[in-house]
């Protein structure tokens, strides 16, 4: 068996396998499920992996699977992610009645995927031809979203962090992974089929409560200390902050109220507020949430207003290995040409594949056969086979590159790849960034 025959046999065996690949994604989408609450996705997801003869374990970090082949072999370990959760758009027209959720970021394709990578190299035994192992994994809550159902469960000490992928590293679930492999859908332009070596920004999400007096809004306005000023305030100060971003740092920082008083004739004494703040360095981060968390302290300050500032660990910026980038390419290229592939995209939004690519070597492509832009309404799969064959084989392809000859071409990448953390100094990091800060009602 020459390497080439073994990715013809894969090939064929992914074709053969299109209607189950296709079939998964469908279930997904036919049951979209808000992070840490994937309980159909996992449940048919390792049943899938479980039928197909792999060792599998439930409900990792909360939800979610990891599949491991019967027998461990020497040398190291590729994983296969595929992200289960949902986002919610109710104006989406496939949307979930209840809950409004729907997978408009196209988790389900990578779910598909994952799963169709594991099925064909099972059906052609194709483990035996290579070396080290591999692990998939379909891992929850990608999506930073709903705090109060998390900070529930924090409380109830079934989880420590919001993101999946943050989760799963603490929990020592990456421990014994050396290079991680997933693809993201994405409306690409016309002709493009694929998109590789994007760079994304990392962020840090913030919960602020501005303390305030209430007084009656109309008679006595001048006993009160009006916390929506503070907040208003606050949020043109951080609108000062934008001149001083530089265009290479990527900043974003978009802060939204989600409550702004009581009642309208009682000066308003208690105000919320979330915000992202994003940046393309851990670095520019930093240096940005300093200059907003002043900005906000500057609002309480200016009407002798409390506030409390809590800072989630958001994602880290996602990083790139080349030399990833470009074995995949190479086996992409067989089926779309180069006019068919766009390399490099400067997304200001977050992944939480970010956090993995600073411990490890990271593949994290995007394919296309979608229309509409992710988390909008018109998000939907317009080519079967550009959205879930064409990334199906690309993966298998490249993990057949990096684990043939004892697994050499992975073994040279780990071995040239120097990490942007270790895992202690990340798990420092989250720890750190987690926060809260005060300002006591007219300190100053
Ligand atoms: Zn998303
Ligand atoms: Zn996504």
């Amino acid at each position: 068996m020459t390497k080439q025959e073994l990715k013809q046999k894969v090939i064929q065996a992914i074709d053969s396998l299109a209607d189950q690949i296709i079939k998964t994604g469908d279930f997904l989408y036919a049951h979209p499920e808000l992070g840490y609450k994937e309980y159909a996705g996992t449940a048919y997801t390792a049943q899938l992996l479980e039928n197909a003869g792999f060792v599998v374990e439930q409900n990792i970090a909360v939800t979610g699977v990891r599949a491991k082949i019967r027998e461990k072999k020497q040398g190291p370990t590729l994983a296969v992610l595929g992200e289960l959760d949902a986002i919610i758009c109710r104006e989406h027209p496939d949307c979930a009645a209840d809950t409004g959720a729907i997978h408009a970021c196209g988790h389900h394709i990578q779910v598909a995927v994952m799963t169709g990578v594991a099925l064909a190299f099972q059906k052609i035994s194709g483990f035996q031809y290579l070396g080290g192992n591999l692990v998939f994994m379909a891992v929850p809550a990608e999506e930073f979203v709903e705090m109060e159902f998390r900070t529930d469960l924090k409380k109830k000490g079934l989880l420590t962090y919001f993101g999946g992928k943050q989760e799963m590293v603490a929990k020592g679930l990456f421990d014994d992974i050396d290079i991680s492999l997933m693809v993201h859908a994405l409306n690409l332009p016309d002709g493009k089929k694929v998109l590789t070596a994007p760079s994304g920004n990392g962020f840090i999400g913030k919960k602020i409560k501005f303390t305030g007096q209430e007084s009656h809004a109309g008679s006595a306005p001048e006993e009160g200390i009006n916390a929506l000023n503070a907040a208003m305030l606050a949020i043109n100060n951080i609108h000062a902050q934008r001149e001083t971003f530089s265009d290479q740092d990527r900043v974003r920082v978009h802060p939204i109220i989600t409550k702004g008083g009581d009642m309208v004739n009682v000066v308003p004494a208690d105000v919320r507020m979330e915000c992202y703040v994003r940046a393309r360095t851990i670095e520019s981060l930093t240096q940005a949430n300093l200059k907003v968390d002043r900005a906000i302290r500057a609002g309480a300050m200016a009407v002798g207003a409390g506030v409390e500032i809590e800072d989630m660990p958001g994602y880290l910026p996602l990083l790139n290995a080349p030399a990833l980038d470009k074995l995949f390419q190479e086996n992409v290229r067989f089926f779309c040409g180069e006019e068919g592939i766009s390399q490099g995209y400067d997304f200001t939004g977050s992944f939480d594949f970010g956090d993995i690519s600073h411990l490890m070597p990271c593949l994290h492509p995007f394919t296309g056969g979608v229309q509409g832009s992710l988390h909008s309404k018109n998000f939907a799969i317009t080519d079967n086979d550009t959205a879930y064959i064409l990334p199906t084989k690309a993966v298998a392809m490249t993990i057949i590159d990096l684990l043939w000859e004892d697994a050499k071409q992975a073994q040279d990448i780990i071995s040239n790849f120097k990490p942007a953390m270790d895992k202690p100094q990340y798990l420092n990091w989250l720890k750190k960034t987690e926060k809260n800060t005060f300002l006591d009602l007219g300190e100053t």
